[in-house]
Parts: C-alpha cells; sequence; structure tokens
C-alpha cells in the first residue's frame, strides 16, 4: 500500500463510502499511480498483475467520469473471458453501489443475447464484455458506443493472445475517437505495443512489477516425473498435505476432462472449467467451488482467468505451461490476501528447459520437492481419520450406530476387537490400494526419470550409472529406484511381466464377450488389441491384463462407460 490516501485522490462521496464499506483502507501502489491521470482523462498503459488491484484502478476513474443522469453507454470495458467480465462487472457494482442511477452490464457469449439486448435499452451506462459478444451487438446495432466516454481494454495481453486482435481493433474504431483510453496488461509484447501506438494518445504509463513476480509467500517445488506416474503423485500429495482447496492446472482441455474422472474415480470432489463447457455449466462450477462443495478444480488457463476465490491452499502445475507468464498467472491463484500458498509443478524430461526459463522469469526459486511415500500418505490419513473419531465422539448427538455396538458386545466380543475390527475395515482397503499403486508406480517409473538441476557431466540427464551412484546418497528419486531394484516380489500382483490385471464391473451376467471388451477399450482409449493380454470373462465381471503403461489409461477413459448397454466400472483387479 503507498503513503496516499483516497481522501487525498478527491473522489466522491459516494465512491469514498464504498470503498470504505469494502474494506479498502488505502490505495493500491497501482491505484495511486494510475487514478490521478484517468480521473483527468488521459490515456493510461497500466502494467499489473492480478492481484494487485488493477480492477479498481481504472474502474475508480471510469465510475467518477459516469453522467448517471444519461441513460446510455459511456464506457466499455474488454475482458479476456467471461468469468473475468462478470468478476470485474460485479467490482464495478460494488465500488459503484452508492451511485444513484448506476447501471453497469456484463455481456458475453453463451448467455441469451436477448437479455443483454434489454440491459442495454434499459440504458446501462458501463459494458464490461467479453470482445466476440461486443462484436456481435456492435453489428447487430443493438449496441452503440458513439456518445463512449472510456474504453478499458484488461488483461490486453490476454485477449491478443486468444486471438481477439482484430475484434479488438474493429471496436476502437467503432468508438469515437475523443475518448479515453485505458490499457491494463500483465506484460507489454511487441503487438500491446503497436496497439498502444495506434490507439492510445500519449498515454501516461504506470507499472507495479514485484520484485519477484511470485510473491514470496508461495512455496514452489516441483516434482520429477513421467506421466504415467502424475495421478498418484498428485493424489499423494493432496492427501499429505491434507488440501482442502486446491487449483490442478492442465494444458488442454481434454486433459482436464480424463484428470477429473480420474480424481472422481477415487473420491475426490473434483470438477473441470475449460472453455468447452457451457457459461452456465461453468457458473455452477465455480459456484460450487466458492462454497466449498468442489474442493479440488482442474481447470486450463484460459478458462481460469477468473477463478477469484482467496483461500486457495495450492496451484499443482499438472502440466508445465509452454509459457513462463503463464506460470506466473497460474501460481497467483494462491497466496492472496496476505495468505501463504503453494505451488507444485509436475517435471517430465522434456520440461526441464521449460522450468529453467520459468525460474529465470519468475525470478523465484523453484526447489525439487520429496515424493511422499506410501507410508507418509497413509500416516497422515490415520492420523485425520483418529481426529474425525475423536470429534464424533465429542458431539453430543446421538450415534445411529450404538445398538450395532451393542449386538456385537452382546455376543461377547470385547471393544478392543470391535474397534480393530472397524479400524481394519475403514483403513485396510484404502491401504491396499496404495500398495497397489505404489506397485504399478514402480513399474512406470525408470531410473531415467529424474531431473538433477545443478547439471552433470555427460548431457543434462546424466548417465545411467550416474544417476544409480546418485540415488544412494538418499532423497525421493532414491526411493523409488530402491523399490524398483527389490520389486520384484510386488510384480507377482500382475498377471505377466509388464501386465496390469483391471477388473471392469460387468461379466457374461450382462450379456458381454471378449471381443465387446476389446473393442471397447480400443475404440474408447486408442489402446491397441495386442497391448491387450488375457481376457477373463466370469458370471459378475471381467478381469483384463492390460500393458501397465497403459492400465491408467485405460482406468482413466473407461470409467463409468457403457459397454453393451452397461455402465461400467474399473479398478485394479486384487
Ligand atoms: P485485482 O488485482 O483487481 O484482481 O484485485 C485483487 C483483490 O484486491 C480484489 O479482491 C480486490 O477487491 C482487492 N483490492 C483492490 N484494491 C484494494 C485496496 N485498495 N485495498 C484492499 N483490497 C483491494
Amino acid at each position: 500500500m503507498s503513503l496516499v490516501t483516497f481522501e487525498q485522490l478527491s473522489l466522491s462521496s459516494e465512491v469514498q463510502q464504498a470503498l470504505q464499506t469494502m474494506g479498502f483502507s488505502a490505495p493500491s501502489p497501482i491505484q495511486a499511480q494510475a487514478i490521478p491521470f484517468a480521473l483527468e482523462g488521459r490515456d493510461l498503459l497500466g502494467q499489473a498483475q492480478t492481484g494487485t488491484g488493477k480492477t479498481a484502478a481504472f474502474a475508480i476513474p471510469t465510475l467518477e467520469n459516469i453522467d448517471t443522469t444519461l441513460p446510455y453507454v459511456q464506457a466499455l470495458v474488454l475482458c479476456p473471458t467471461r468469468e473475468l467480465a462478470l468478476q470485474v462487472s460485479e467490482e464495478f457494482g460494488k465500488i459503484g453501489q452508492y451511485i444513484p442511477r448506476l447501471s453497469v452490464l456484463a455481456v458475453y457469449g453463451g448467455e441469451s443475447i436477448d437479455r443483454q439486448i434489454r440491459g442495454i435499452k434499459r440504458g446501462a451506462q458501463i459494458i464490461v464484455g467479453t470482445p466476440g459478444r461486443v462484436i456481435d451487438h456492435l453489428k447487430r446495432g443493438t449496441l452503440q458506443i458513439d456518445q463512449l466516454r472510456t474504453i478499458v481494454l484488461d488483461e490486453a495481453d490476454e485477449m491478443l493472445n486468444m486471438g481477439f486482435v482484430d475484434e479488438i481493433e474493429s471496436i476502437l474504431r467503432f468508438a469515437p475517437e475523443d475518448r479515453q483510453t485505458l490499457l491494463f496488461s500483465a506484460t507489454m509484447p511487441e503487438a500491446i505495443m503497436r496497439l498502444t501506438k495506434k490507439y492510445q494518445r500519449d498515454p501516461e504509463i504506470v507499472k507495479v512489477i514485484p520484485q519477484n513476480l511470485t510473491a514470496n509467500r508461495i512455496e514452489q517445488t516441483y516434482f520429477p516425473v513421467r506421466e504415467a506416474y502424475k495421478a498418484e503423485l498428485l493424489i499423494r500429495l493432496i492427501e499429505v498435505n491434507d488440501v482442502k482447496i486446491g487449483v490442478i492446472f492442465c494444458n488442454t482441455k481434454q486433459r482436464v476432462d480424463e484428470l477429473v474422472a480420474t480424481l472422481q474415480a477415487r473420491g475426490y470432489m473434483a470438477e473441470g472449467l475449460h472453455g468447452d463447457l457451457t457459461q452456465m455449466t461453468r457458473t455452477v462450477v465455480m459456484n460450487k467451488f466458492r462454497q466449498g462443495i468442489v474442493n479440488l478444480l482442474v481447470a486450463t488457463d484460459v478458462a481460469a482467468r477468473g477463478i477469484d476465490v482467496d483461500d486457495v491452499e495450492v496451484v499443482f502445475n499438472y502440466d508445465i505451461p509452454h509459457d513462463p507468464e503463464y506460470y506466473v498467472h497460474r501460481i497467483g491463484r494462491t497466496g492472496r490476501a496476505g495468505k501463504s500458498g503453494k505451488a507444485f509443478s509436475f517435471v517430465e524430461r522434456y520440461d526441464v528447459r521449460n522450468l529453467k526459463n520459468i525460474e529465470r522469469y519468475a525470478r523465484a526459486p523453484i526447489v525439487k520437492g520429496e515424493i511422499p511415500t506410501v507410508a507418509e500418505v497413509q500416516k497422515r490419513r490415520q492420523a485425520r481419520f483418529l481426529l474425525q473419531c475423536k470429534e464424533e465422539m465429542l458431539k453430543a448427538t446421538q450415534n445411529d450406530y450404538q445398538h450395532l455396538v451393542d449386538e456385537m458386545l452382546g455376543e461377547g466380543f470385547t471393544l478392543e476387537q470391535i474397534t480393530a475390527a472397524l479400524l481394519k475395515l475403514q483403513l485396510g482397503e484404502q491401504n491396499q490400494r496404495d500398495a497397489l499403486q505404489e506397485a504399478l508406480a514402480q513399474q512406470n517409473t525408470q531410473t531415467r526419470d529424474s531431473y538433477d538441476k545443478g547439471g552433470r557431466q555427460g548431457g543434462k540427464y546424466g548417465n545411467r550409472r550416474d544417476e544409480r551412484r546418485g540415488g544412494e546418497r538418499g532423497g525421493s528419486r532414491d526411493r523409488f529406484q530402491q523399490r524398483e531394484r527389490s520389486g520384484g516380489s510386488t510384480r507377482t500382483r500382475f498377471s505377466e511381466e509388464g501386465m496390469t490385471k483391471i477388473q471392469l464391473s460387468i461379466g457374461k451376467e450382462h450379456n458381454v464377450s471378449k471381443a465387446d471388451i476389446v473393442g471397447a477399450i480400443t475404440g474408447e482409449t486408442g489402446v491397441r488389441g495386442h497391448d491387450i493380454g488375457l481376457i477373463r470373462v466370469y458370471d459378475e465381471y471381467t478381469h483384463v491384463d492390460v500393458q501397465s503403461s497403459h492400465a491408467q489409461k485405460v482406468l482413466q477413459k473407461m470409467q463409468h462407460r457403457r459397454i453393451k448397454g452397461n455402465a461400467v466400472t474399473l479398478e485394479i483387479a486384487q
């Protein structure tokens, strides 16, 4: 926060009162720099990230320059996504809550255009919209911007990245020449500078570039991992860190869908957020996430732009972003509002260079993390379970299961016997599943997975002998290597060397044949026929041997699919 106060910025009493209600005690640096110039009607070129208070930096002066006695559009704010448009229009609404007759309207694709047309006709003075939908309205003649005083381009670099340059230029050409243009962008690439030169008049440049782009409050860790093992690593990290609110980033929509299916199948409250979902679904997902009904949000970069939740504990880079700026944006979802946060990045061999670029760009160290062992996960889970038990016992309410305990006591069992049996039933199944996952992971983890940050002689990854020697010194990689070398016994769980047995919940009783099963697996997952081994169709279920490297994919992609009209569930056969 700066030394300037909101009083010194000579704002209207309505805006001052709203800022007080919102708990903004002093302007943030970008606000202190931008507001005085913008109030004078000057053009602005603002460089600021999300989280710096940039929205209010343009919303406050824009609101001050609106004449609410006039029932037509005087300000237009362009945002890259619907989520951001909604968020920005809400911030306008909050800052303008005491301004009489103020009307702010968000317009974006995926929502009824008629409702938006009615809103514009009712005399909206500020429109916050996505470029595509704004162009639609302009072309239909349902939106006039010839009396515009201010146009704001928010997250301009992102709009350009999304390919909106033509739309933006058309909109700027529609707007009157004597308008004020406020352009905010996290980065200032060449394309932004071109836009500025062409459409801004002598803009005042205001910047807030933090010392390191990723706040110190965020603990940044990377984990060397192979694709086949990522889901397992994710689950272990969620468990040992007891993650209640997390955002997981994937690079594509398909990866988001796959991961959501995996997490849901493992019992996690996870939902996906990406550009292919309807606006309504996205709003529902975000609301569930805000209310804590969903605690893991799996998202692509573009869809996640508008995520505005202050309590995100961990951001996972399930896939490393191609662009270092994305990394900074992603991890900025945690460590907000003065809280601390964690960022965990999953690094495959080919990501190594990218990670180094990111580290350089973000000017913050990303340290190598220890992969939690199954034992650690179980210990954590048991501790949580014990805590829940104790909480339950301390509750004053009647326990509906007391009569079952009485029944067992009546049959002569002791309380110790009953408790131990229940614990085994509750925790044992999970532990067994962990052991199997561990075995699967070993098969998929090769000794050359490791990423040695310091670099070694003999190339980036060193040679195999070096790595083995490195392995003896300790650290998470070593544990995997040691287990891999002594892992013969666990392999007995697999039907053949390199194959994993998967159980499908359908069998002879469901009228399915081996051909149906092979057809469904090859068709749905892309796994080839020669990667599928022995198939045994039993009455109620089927066992299929699949190449271990494809097992996770089959588990994820086939889960809840239909084979001959039957919804099928899959698990690793015990
Ligand atoms: P933004 O960078 O616009 O996404 O803002 C980040 C968060 O900071 C939002 O939740 C704002 O409501 C909040 N915020 C903006 N300005 C201030 C301020 N001057 N004092 C306190 N909080 C603020």
